[in-house]
């Protein structure tokens, strides 16, 4: 039982277009019960409490991208 500490930045994530989003985590291990999530309006990202998916809007990318140590596409 080795915890396997959390890097800083998310394993994966999205710029999403909508304020509200699904996540099912994709096909395979990382895969759960389909969700649905708010992206916070102020804080522009929500985080997937299954999977740790960030979603990001779009709006809010250039701001909410760095500080996760991530690069906007
Ligand atoms: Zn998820």
């Amino acid at each position: 039982m080795s915890a396997t500490p959390k890097d800083h930045a998310p394993p994966e994530f999205e710029i999403v277009s909508a304020w509200r989003v699904a996540c099912d985590g994709g096909e395979g291990a990382l895969g759960h019960p389909r969700v649905w999530l708010s992206v916070d309006r102020d804080e522009g990202y929500v985080e997937c409490g299954y999977c740790d998916k960030l979603f990001v809007h779009e709006s809010f990318a250039a701001e909410v991208l760095p500080k996760f140590g991530l690069e906007a596409p």
